[in-house]
Order: C-alpha cells, then sequence, then structure tokens
C-alpha cells in the first residue's frame, strides 16, 4: 500500500488530472528507485527517463498547444513532478526546464524564440537551466551584478552565478542580468538566453555533498556576447517576467519536497508493518506510527497548499499566486525534512544503510528548505507582505 493522495476526486482534482497523476505513477513505478540509484552509481544522468518522459507528452503539460504542449497547466506539471518523485525517480530539472524557462518564455518570448525552444523543452530534446544565484547576492537578489551592456546591436555580459543546476546537461542557461544603466538602485533584471557553448561562458562544477543525478555549477560569464534576440520579453519590464519563472519555481519545488516525502514515507510504512523486535510489528508502538500519522497529515497539508498556488497560478492570479507558493513551498519544505527524518529513525540502524536507500534524503530534503528561496526568507515575506510587520533589513 502506497500513501495515496487524499486531494483527488472530482471536488479538488478533475477526472483528467487524476488520470495523469495515475498514468504518470505508473510511469515513474517502470523506472522507480532502482533505476535512479543505479544512474547515481553510475554517475550518469537520468535521460532515459528524462526522454520517455518527454515522448509521452509529461514535460510539455504545460506549454502551449500552439509550440507542441499540452495546453495544461503548472497544475498538471506539479503532478507529474510528484508522482515521479513519489515513486523514487524525481526529475530536478522539471523544475527548471518546462516550469521556469518554459513559462518565461512562453509567456514572454517572441513567437522565433518561441519556435526555437518550447517543442524541443517540450519533448525532451532540449533542456534549459536558470541562474540568477550569485555569489553575493544569494537570498538577496536585489544585489546582482551580472551585467548586460549594448554594444551595436549585440549584447555583451558579465558576471558570476553560483549553484545553477543542470548546465552541463542543458543546451543553454536563461540568465537573470541586469542592465548596466540599472546597476545601481533597484534591481531591473533582464533575461538572456545563453547557449552553452557560446565564448567567455564557463563552467565549474560545485562538489555538492548531494545523491542526485543533476549537479551545480558557478558559471563565468566574461565578455558574452549575445545578439539582440538573445534577450527574452521586455529590458523593462523584467520584474514581472521574472516572477512569471519564479512562481512556478516555488510550486515545483514543493512538488519535488512532497514526492520525495511520500517516497520516504512509503518506505517507512512498509517496514513498521513487517519489523518485529517483540510481539507486535513495530508500526504498533504508538511512539513510531503517531510520527508517521504527523507525517501523513503534514504533506497533505502542505499538498492543498501547493494546489492552491497552482489553481491560482494557472487562472492567471499571479499575486495570490506568490503568497501561496511561497507557503506552499515552506510547508513542503519542512513536511519532507520531517518526513525523511522520520522515516530513517523508523528503519533503525537500517535508516543509514545504502541498501534501504534512505539516508542520502537526508541531505537531499534539506534542499528545498533552502532554494530556490530559504526558509527565512519565507518567514521576512510573510511577516512583511501578510503581517504588517517592519522588516529588519
Ligand atoms: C541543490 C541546489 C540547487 C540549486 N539550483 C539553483 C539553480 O538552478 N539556479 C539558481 O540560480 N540557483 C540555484 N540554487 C541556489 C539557491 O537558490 C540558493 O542557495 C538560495 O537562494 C540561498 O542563497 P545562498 O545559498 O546564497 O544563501 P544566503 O543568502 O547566503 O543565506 C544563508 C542563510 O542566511 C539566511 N538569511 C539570509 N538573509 C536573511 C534575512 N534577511 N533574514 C533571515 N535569514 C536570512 C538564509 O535563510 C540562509 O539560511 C540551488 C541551490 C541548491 C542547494
Amino acid at each position: 500500500m502506497t500513501t495515496q493522495p487524499a486531494v483527488a476526486g472530482g471536488l479538488l482534482e478533475t477526472e483528467e488530472q487524476r488520470a495523469l497523476r495515475d498514468a504518470v505513477a505508473a510511469f515513474g513505478r517502470r523506472y522507480g528507485r532502482p533505476y535512479f540509484e543505479e544512474a547515481l552509481r553510475a554517475g550518469r544522468h537520468t535521460h532515459e527517463l528524462w526522454q520517455e518522459a518527454g515522448k509521452l507528452g509529461y514535460l510539455s503539460v504545460s506549454l502551449p498547444e500552439a509550440y507542441g504542449g499540452g495546453g495544461q497547466g503548472i497544475t498538471e506539471l506539479s503532478v507529474v513532478l510528484e508522482e515521479l518523485g513519489a515513486a523514487g525517480s524525481p526529475l530536478l530539472m522539471l523544475i527548471v526546464t518546462p516550469a521556469i524557462t518554459g513559462t518565461v518564455i512562453a509567456r514572454f518570448g517572441t513567437h522565433a524564440q518561441k519556435r526555437a525552444w518550447l517543442p524541443g523543452l517540450g519533448d525532451g530534446t532540449r533542456k534549459m537551466a536558470f541562474g540568477i544565484t550569485e555569489p553575493d547576492a544569494g537570498s538577496n537578489a536585489h544585489r546582482i551584478t551580472t551585467t548586460a551592456r549594448r554594444d551595436g546591436t549585440d549584447w555583451v555580459l558579465n558576471g558570476r552565478k553560483v549553484f545553477v543546476s543542470g548546465v552541463d546537461i542543458s543546451d543553454a542557461t536563461l540568465i537573470v542580468s541586469r542592465t548596466e544603466d540599472a546597476r545601481t538602485g533597484r534591481l531591473k533584471p533582464c533575461l538572456f538566453v545563453v547557449p552553452r557553448d557560446t565564448p567567455g561562458f564557463s563552467r565549474h562544477l560545485i562538489d555538492m555533498e548531494l545523491a542526485a543525478p543533476e549537479k551545480q555549477f558557478e558559471l563565468v560569464l566574461d565578455e558574452v556576447r549575445l545578439p539582440a534576440d538573445a534577450l527574452v520579453g521586455d529590458e523593462d519590464a523584467g520584474l514581472l517576467q521574472l516572477f512569471a519563472g519564479l512562481n512556478p519555481e516555488r510550486i515545483m519545488t514543493a512538488a519535488f519536497a512532497l514526492g520525495m516525502a511520500r517516497f520516504a514515507l512509503d518506505r517507512a510504512l512498509d517496514y513498521a508493518r513487517t519489523r518485529q523486535v517483540w510481539k507486535e510489528p513495530i508500526g504498533a508502538h504508538q511512539a513510531i506510527a503517531h510520527p508517521l500519522a504527523q507525517a501523513h497529515i503534514e504533506i497533505e497539508l502542505a499538498r492543498l497548499m501547493m494546489r492552491k498556488a497552482a489553481v491560482l497560478y494557472d487562472a492567471g492570479d499571479d499575486t495570490g499566486a506568490g503568497e501561496a507558493a511561497n507557503m506552499a513551498k515552506y510547508a513542503a519544505a519542512e513536511a519532507c525534512v520531517k518526513a525523511v527524518d522520520q522515516a530513517v529513525h523508523t528503519l533503525g540502524g537500517n535508516g543509514l544503510t545504502r541498501e534501504y536507500g534512505l539516508a542520502s534524503l537526508v541531505t537531499a530534503a534539506r534542499v528545498a528548505r533552502i532554494a530556490p528561496v530559504s526558509r527565512e526568507m519565507i518567514l521576512n515575506y510573510v511577516s512583511h507582505q501578510n503581517l504588517g510587520l517592519p522588516k529588519s533589513y
């Protein structure tokens, strides 16, 4: 038995969404944890999973039909990621490629940019990474110093990025920059598609203590020359465009965390039902059962908030979605960290063996607490935006 999500049925999930969930869950189980762990051991990427998901239309559910997509929303894309994670084979790049870069290009790109990128991003043949974080501007995106200067019709970019996921397997990276005249004062971001092999664009692998096929990179942009059409959207409407991508990023990070939480909880439940060291299986002891029940409740609560955020976003309410997406990301990350911790504990010594495969999740679960926006920055946002409390920074 698995932790079947309760957010289902006609009221909260349409029949089509339920069918998508069931189909992706079955697809995910076909690959499952053994496939994912084999890829980790071999130090390779889960390309087969990505490509087949692309062929089946799962990567493109939220992209516009006119460019080969499914014409649905982030709600459906979050279902795909959550179910793959619950099956033990998550695809981190779903957060970056269709949810951030696909959304930004679909909403603000020119027809030529959409035609150039969206079909490939959706069918699994191309990927795009997303770089905003900088060494001196992590939580404070207003401090980014990567600059874009005009040179004739070209743009020339200079700067550094850090922790950017999947640059090695992506055809290009969507780089958040600011125009040179906006270097001081308020953030006026503009977004550029930087192809992987552009001269002056280099990457260095960051040695992360993370069991994941997708790697993180530090990027250097040294006089990176780009044609005028590398700019996505309007040079002067950058913040709006940026947030169009960041809300889906938060919703999808929640889906990533909740998939992992469900996977860990399922492993713990299987173990607690059968492991016997006294008269009854250990799951009969309330000290084991109650924290697992609590984890299930917290997962379900976070799923509801994720659902709210996705529905608001898909309805075009960017402001309402922003608030809900932050809360969903917060709740999902906390639920994930606690579920994984309890799952490892439920297995006793086996929780730390490679054979049972839970220990590596202790580190992986922390990612959603830090990225793309940390727990504290969400608490700051809620304190200021929702509760009207003054700022300390
Ligand atoms: C696995 C992984 C993948 C990532 N992938 C990408 C990617 O693809 N693209 C990308 O651009 N970035 C990516 N990131 C970067 C991620 O978004 C940043 O790590 C995150 O935004 C936090 O920034 P920082 O690491 O610089 O932490 P800092 O900003 O240095 O924060 C450090 C600590 O201080 C706290 N803190 C900071 N300011 C305040 C404040 N005002 N009040 C209270 N507490 C505060 C934070 O909450 C945190 O706990 C990734 C990170 C990880 C770990």
